[in-house]
């Protein structure tokens, strides 16, 4: 099996692996010491483990991702850097035929991703969707958080039911 190192880098040549024969697979890892995710929002030491598939349509990337950012405790308000991890399964399909170098129709589900004219499969776009979604709704800061906020759960959401109750009230004696 074929395996491949990426040091801040996201692109492998696939050319090979689509000539390959449907089932072959070829191993990538990947280190990034940066990532950015969204316009705000940047992961630090990215590592993926990941199986290319040679696939009836193209290739099928799967593998995990673990990914640290930094983070505010929704709990405490404690700004920490957490780590997570995220599985992912993704097709790419080439663009053109590896063998007749003829070109191939584009797929129309968006989720599947398009290697390029010279059989370069990026990862970026991938590795930063899985990153987002390895970041945590609610992050906490770790088994040791003070939680003070904790002890009163949704407090804030309670007041603010308790408000628009007496808001409608007062609305109704308005009218
Ligand atoms: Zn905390």
């Amino acid at each position: 099996m074929i395996a491949t190192h990426l040091h801040n880098d996201t692109v492998v040549n696939v050319a090979q692996l689509l000539k390959a024969r449907v089932g072959a697979v070829r191993t990538v890892t990947v280190h990034l010491d940066d990532l950015a995710l969204d316009q705000d929002l940047e992961a630090r030491n990215l590592e993926a483990g990941l199986k290319f598939t040679r696939i009836a349509s193209g290739i099928l990337v799967s593998g995990e991702v673990t990914v640290t950012s930094p983070q505010v405790c929704a709990r405490c308000l404690t700004e920490f850097e957490g780590t997570y991890v995220e599985s992912f399964e993704a097709e790419y399909w080439p663009s053109i035929d590896v063998f007749t170098g003829l070109p191939l129709p584009e797929p129309t589900d968006d989720e599947i991703f398009v290697i390029d004219e010279n059989h370069q499969l990026d990862l970026r776009e991938i590795l930063r969707q899985v990153a987002i979604l390895a970041q945590p709704i609610r992050p906490v800061c770790g088994p040791d958080c003070p939680g003070f906020q904790s002890l009163l759960p949704d407090s804030e959401d309670i007041a603010d039911a308790r408000l628009a109750v007496l808001q409608a009230l007062l609305d109704d004696r308005a009218d």
